[in-house]
Formats: structure tokens, sequence, C-alpha cells
């Protein structure tokens, strides 16, 4: 296994630096330091700030070189990029100045990072100056891995979760779709395909948002942890169901006492769109879910909402029962998830569900008056190549859902996919851009179109999760959860509130516990820490 050193003797951009070297190496064994050590043999990247300077020294069998990311104030920054790519691609140790521009939009990094930053918050200016500064870094670093490995990402060198952000950030600042496209290839080094990806769906959303105030309105996330058996991908902290029904009621009682002490929180403010996931929701049995649905009904007024969905997931937890008293409240979409049609996998993933469950699941929703039925599914999943997925695109082009969710697969640490991964070393797990290409062209040949996109880390591929909708079937709650543009308020075990500042510029969160004992035990401390959280925003 290709072994890689990495040594930080300056950590402010460490996460970036990582992830992008990651992409390039995908299923490489790495080992980070933080002070000069014995070199491990390898590829090896040392990175040091030295003044304004940003050092970042590489080597390995073919090459060995160093660029130079400088801060260089007043420069504007087309002078920089040239700078840039006029001297990246030497061998040399003579380096390279660079600078480039920041998006002022880069997602979930940026988010970690204002969390991880001193309770005094940057200034304006630095954090500008501090976004600059890692453009040029993952700049040029991309510059040098491209060189190195002879490969290109799709998504250049952006390594956040939300590239439409990025789009959208542009469209607002006044710019047109070719100029966008222009800076996504030029300075981000985004592939043109991804670039038109990216653009569309941001031209997309703000057509759909076009009706949601940001200023006064916001959305309710509601968890329900449990799920029928545990997948083998999975790394959300879901418990199964078998193991915790004793627990259920006890959750809903404190999730209710939530529900009503936020509504009282946000009392005033307009409640746009409402969204109850897991885990799966439908582990719930009719009763627990009339209670459930009764409370927020009751604390919030669900009339006028501008979208409700319940995830109801797992095709082995939806019945009739429980899909009529969901139809008793004003529950506008739902998704029914096969990941896979192909039942080998499925056995494979731990789902314990067939793909005639799924089928069945899918017509007794429709049977049931449900009008906008959103279906998930994985590419990537152990064992699967192209004709597997073309496979379950024909089944479910016959079930002709109104939105699909295609997922790539991403592994993260607590999977036991990855936790035992030595027991599927042999499989394959295969993504590619054709893959990619057919789910985008099965959607489209079945009247939908792209509406929402966010990467993971550790994706098959480094692509993307993309939604598809039909006209008027989109997931507003998808779309605004990625452009970060209202709070979302997040109820139950394990649920992250956004609380969001200066239009979007600013992400406070705050954190419900993750496990579920702890979170019935201390829920009044959980509505104390919303109380805290949301008086600050109010
Ligand atoms: S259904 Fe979803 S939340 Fe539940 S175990 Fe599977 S992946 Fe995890």
């Amino acid at each position: 296994m290709c072994k890689i050193q990495i040594l930080f003797l300056d950590r402010e951009f460490e996460h970036d630096i990582y992830e992008l070297i990651k992409a390039f190496y995908p299923g490489a064994e790495f080992h980070i330091s933080y002070s000069e050590e014995e070199e491990i043999c390898g590829t090896v990247f040392r990175v040091e700030k030295i003044g304004n300077d940003y050092e970042i020294r590489y080597k390995n069998e073919e090459h060995k070189g160093v660029v130079h990311a400088e801060v260089i104030e007043g420069q504007t920054r087309d002078a920089l990029i040239s700078c840039i790519r006029g001297k990246d691609s030497s061998d040399s140790s003579a380096g390279s100045s660079a600078r480039g521009e920041s998006s002022g939009q880069e997602c979930d990094q940026n988010c970690k990072e204002s969390e991880q930053m001193p309770a005094a918050k940057r200034s304006q200016e630095e954090m500008e100056l501090r976004k600059q500064n890692k453009d040029s870094i993952k700049y040029a670093l991309y510059r040098i891995l491209e060189k190195m490995t002879g490969r290109t990402l799709p998504w250049g060198n952006l390594t956040g979760i939300r590239p439409a952000k990025l789009a959208m950030g542009m469209i607002e600042s006044g710019m047109t779709n070719p100029e966008i496209a222009r800076e996504m290839r030029e300075k981000y080094l985004v592939s043109p395909q991804k670039a038109a990806l990216a653009i569309t769906i941001a031209n997309r959303e703000r057509e759909i948002l076009k009706n949601i105030d940001y200023e006064n309105g916001y959305s309710l996330y509601v968890g329900i942890p449990f799920c029928p058996s545990i997948c083998l991908y999975c790394s959300f902290s879901s418990y199964p169901l078998k193991l915790w029904k004793a627990k259920v009621d006890d959750y809903l009682d404190a999730l209710c006492k939530e529900i009503r002490a936020v509504a009282e929180m946000m009392k005033g403010r307009k409640l746009d769109t409402v969204y109850i996931g897991g885990g799966t929701p439908t582990t719930l049995e009719p009763e627990q879910f009339t209670r459930l649905l009764g409370t927020l009904d009751d604390a919030f007024g669900l009339d006028g909402l501008e979208e409700f969905t319940v995830e109801a997931g797992r095709p082995d937890s939806i019945t009739e029962q429980k899909l009529m008293a969901m139809r008793k409240f004003p529950v506008s979409r739902i998704s029914v998830n096969p990941q896979t049609m192909n039942q080998k996998t499925l056995d494979i993933i731990g789902r314990r569900h067939t793909v005639e469950q799924t089928k069945e699941a899918f017509h007794m929703a429709r049977e049931c008056g449900y009008d906008n039925i959103n279906m998930d599914l994985i590419v990537g999943l152990p064992g699967e190549d192209y004709s597997m997925v073309e496979k379950t695109l024909e089944e479910v082009r016959k079930l002709s859902p109104d939105s699909l969710t295609v997922h790539s697969l991403a592994v993260k640490r607590a999977a036991r996919l990855n936790m035992f991964k030595d027991r599927y070393q042999e499989m394959t797990f295969e993504n590619n851009q054709q893959i990619m290409d057919l789910t985008m062209k099965t959607a489209y040949e079945m009247g939908m179109g792209p509406y929402y996109l966010y990467r993971q880390k550790n994706m098959k591929g480094n692509f993307e999760n993309v939604g598809y909708a039909a006209v008027d079937k989109a997931g507003i709650y998808n779309i605004l959860i990625m452009e970060e543009k209202q709070p979302i308020i997040a109820l139950g075990a394990g649920g992250s509130s956004k609380l969001v500042f200066d239009h979007g510029k600013r992400i406070e969160r705050v954190e419900n516990v993750k496990d579920v004992s702890n979170y019935i035990s201390r829920i009044d401390e959980m509505i104390e820490r919303k109380r805290a959280g949301i008086r600050t925003w109010l």
C-alpha cells in the first residue's frame, strides 16, 4: 500500500491540505506528524510557515520540489493567479509565490474552522486574508499533486462539501453564468462538466427558494434514531430497534418536551419546512407517529408549511397503517429508499429487506395518496458494477418516483464497512464518471433535473451526491440545509441546529447529545442549550 507522510510544522490549513492530498491518493496509508522525525519511506509532504510565506516541500521517487504560497497585500487576484500559473509547475526548489482569492463560500470546512477558532471572532479582514491564503495553498498544492499522480479531480481543488453554494454566492454577487464557469474552472480547477452541474443547480435552487423568508423563517429537523437493522456503511448514530424498543416511548416523551419548548422559543417566526429523518422514522408504530405528529401540530401549527417531509426510508419498516397515520397530517413528501435493486448487494450491506419489499412499499405509498415520493440510491456499493447500477435504475424507472437522490458511497471511519474492511477486501467498490453519467441520463429521461448537490469525505471516486426532481417536486429542506440561508432547528438525539447570522456569513451550531439514553435523561439541559443559542440568534 502506498505510504504518505505529511509533516505539519504549521497546522493552520492542516484539514484542507490533508483532504486534498487524500483525494489524490485514495486508499493510501497516511502518517501525519507535527515535528521533525525520521522520515518513513514513500511520498513525503512538509508544510511550514515562514513569515507570511507558506511552503510545501514534496518528494517521492520521481518528484521533488517546493512551492510557496505567499500573501502579498495590495495585489489583484488576477495578477496573483497568473503568478501561480507561471511558476508552480517547476520541479526545482526555486518555488513560486502565490495568492488566490477567497470564495467566501466554502462551507463545511469553514464551519468546522469557525467552530475551532478562539472564542473572540477574527475580524472580517483577517478571515478574508486567511481564505486567500487557503485558496493559494490549495491551488499550488493541486498543481503539484496533478503532476505527481498524473491525475485530475472532477471537483478540482474544492474540498468543501457544497460546490453549488460557491456558484450560488457568485450568482448573488452579480456574476453571469459564463463568468462563474470560468472562475470555477480557472481558479478552483473544476472540470467543465462539474462546473456546469454546480451552476445549473445553483440557478434552480434560487428559483425554488425565491419565496422563502431568510430573515424570519426557519425550518425544523426531527430525528428518530432507531433502525430495523444497522447497514454496513452507516455512520449515523442509529440504534437497532430490537434492542431499543422499550425505550422508544421514553424517547418520544423527551422529544415532545423539546418540541413544545422550541415552539415557545420560536413564537412569531415562520416555520417553512419540517423534515423528519433518522435513523428510520417509520420504525415508530402508528400510534407513536400520531403522537409525534400531533405534538408538532399542536405546538407549531403545521398548516401553511412550504414542505413537510417524512423519510420513511427502509421499506421493511413501512406499513399501510403508518402511511395512513401520516396522511392525517399535512405530510407532503416521503422517501422510500431502495439504495440498490440488487438483492445480493442488499444482503451484503445488511439492509435486511428485499427488492420486492421496496416495490410493495412504493406502490402502497402511491395507493395511500402520496404524490411526491423520493427514492435514495447509492452507487459504489460493494461488488456493484455498471450493469448492476443499470439494473437498479431500470427497476426504479418502472416505479416512476418524483425525485431521485443518487449518493456516491462514502465510507466513514465509524461505519462497519470501514471497521471490518479486511472482510471486504476482495470486493470491488466501483464508481466512475460513466456510472455517474448513467444516473444523470436516467434521471433526465424520467423527467427530472438536478436540484441539489453535496459532497462528503471519503466518497468513492471523489464524485458527489445529486438530488434530481421533477418540476415542483424538489425537496426544499434539502436545499436549505445545503445553502445555509435560514436557521434549521434540530430536535432529538444527535440533532445539530444551525443558526444563520449575517445573511449566511456566519453559522453557529447548537448540538444535542448523540446518545439516546443521555438525551432522555438530560432533556432539560438540551432545551436550555437551545434556548441560549436561539437567544443569541433572535
Ligand atoms: S437505514 Fe440509514 S440510518 Fe439506518 S442503519 Fe441504514 S444507513 Fe444507517
